[in-house]
């Protein structure tokens, strides 16, 4: 709709009895609603005691009143807040008393949504700050703090002032290609693709990092029936979380569970074993396997020790990505001589174990943990699913440059891939979005932030 944007009202803190509430209201009506509610112009930014008052003139409630005007506020716009007493029905009152004057109540994320549009943030930080609220551990909460102070910003943007150069450059040599034949030079070109390459290989193994610490390491476990993955999923989390049986078959959802191995969060989901099936119930839960599979950062394919690797398990193998670790975990070790190990071959990392007895479980800790490439190193920052996908298409369109390089129409080719890098890039920090992406992330967000 564009023009004048709402004046938005919301509670900013917790529902409930508490000994304070605020009631954060945003927008150009602030100014007139504040005259109203508590009766007298405000100086910016000093708390001063306020009674704040009804349409009759009666108290509502008396507490700190606090103007932040344009842009110097949280959203960029001019800002009240009242820091009443903590009672719900009070704050409902301050809150019904706004609307009267014109507000209406706040969508979750809105006054994010209005600081990242103003300017204020940028969408990285808009993030960090949901996952700095809904932040697990106090690792989880340093890290998104440092997201939303910009570290994570910072990187993006060394990357993209390579990125633009590096750009500037090839569109001049498309443009005046007769006048400065150097700045075009193949080998020097190839040799700068190749260091920002690097840049942005080490920005993904750290946002990596930070994606783990917010999400866990998801890891769909895949085998064939009675194998022994829902009794290796007991044993892992310590409860029975799924259904153990001696028949074929009986594990139709996808199971999760999240489990802490050695500090790092891992999200184990059970499958219904990926291979054919003619049971149309079982078949569901086949292609929800295969699918969990598709989106999990390590695939854990359970075997059972005795059997070892068959023709089912090759096919299974074969349906996961190519791009996806995977794990292969012989069971039921007790009931072989093998003892307890952890291998790396070339079809993957190998750990033998007993689900039933646990021996060799610490193994299978350590075989994720490697897996999963998380350093434990502390000075990581926040970062999500979207983030990563953005910078893995960065990398591939870099990666298609530098291999253009050398070859006909050079030029063109390499500054197409750069400019796509470049709109990948500043999908990160919302520099280039969709309303859907928008609505989507500032939806996931609590009401009054
Ligand atoms: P799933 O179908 O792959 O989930 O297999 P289950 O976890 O239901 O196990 C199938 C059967 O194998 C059950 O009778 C389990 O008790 C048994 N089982 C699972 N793990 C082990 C193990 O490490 N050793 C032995 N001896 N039996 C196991």
């Amino acid at each position: 709709m564009g023009g004048r944007p709402q004046t938005i009202v919301a509670v900013a803190t917790a529902q409930g009895r508490a000994g304070v509430a605020v009631v954060r209201i945003s927008g150009p009506q602030v100014p007139a609603i504040s005259r109203e509610l508590v009766a007298t112009d405000l100086p910016p930014r000093k708390a001063l005691l306020r009674t704040f008052l009804d349409a009759d003139g009666q108290a509502i409630d008396t507490g700190l009143a606090l103007s932040f005007p344009a842009p110097a506020s949280y959203t960029g716009e001019d800002v009240l807040e009242l820091h009443g007493h903590g009672s719900p029905v009070v704050t409902d009152l301050v809150v019904a008393r706004a609307i009267e004057l014109g507000a209406r109540l706040a969508r979750p994320g809105e006054f994010s949504e209005r600081a990242f549009l103003n300017g204020k943030i940028d969408l990285l930080q808009a993030e960090a700050i949901a996952d700095l609220i809904d932040s697990a551990t106090a690792q989880a909460a340093r890290s998104a703090m440092r997201t939303l102070t910009g570290v994570f910003s910072q990187r993006i943007s060394e990357v993209l002032e390579q990125l633009t150069t590096l750009r500037m450059h090839v569109e001049a040599f498309i443009d005046f290609p007769d006048e400065d034949a150097d700045v075009f030079d193949v080998a020097s070109a190839g040799h700068r693709l190749g260091a920002l390459e690097a840049s942005i290989d080490d920005l993904l193994a750290s946002a990596r990092e930070g994606q783990l610490l917010r999400d866990g390491l998801r890891v769909a476990i895949a085998g064939r029936p009675n194998v022994g993955k829902s009794s290796l999923l007991n044993a892992m989390t310590g409860r029975e979380t799924a259904i153990v049986t001696a028949h074929p078959g009986t594990t139709r959802d996808p199971l999760h569970a999240q489990v802490q191995l050695d500090g790092l969060a891992v999200l184990l989901v059970d499958t219904a074993g990926i291979r054919d099936t003619v049971d149309p119930v079982e078949s569901i839960g086949v292609e929800r396997a295969r699918s969990a599979a598709r989106d999990a950062d390590v695939a854990m394919l359970v075997v059972d020790a005795r059997c070892g690797l068959g023709r089912s398990e090759q096919e299974i193998l074969a349906g996961i990505p190519a791009s996806t670790p995977r794990l292969i975990v012989y069971n039921k070790i007790d009931l072989t001589d093998q003892p307890p190990a952890l291998s790396e071959d070339p079809r993957g990392t190998s750990v033998y174990l007993s689900a039933k007895t646990g021996a060799g479980l610490p193994l299978l800790a350590q075989a994720l943990r490697g897996l999963s490439g998380a350093s434990g190193d502390e000075g990581v920052f926040i970062a999500r699913r979207r983030h990563l996908e953005a910078l893995r298409a960065v990398h591939s369109h870099v990666r298609g440059a530098r291999l253009q390089v050398s070859g006909p129409n050079r030029a063109e080719l390499v500054a197409e891939e750069l400019r796509q890098a470049q709109h990948a890039l500043a999908t990160i920090t919302g520099d280039v979005t969709s309303e859907d992406l928008l609505s989507q992330i500032f939806a996931s967000f609590c009401i009054g932030k």
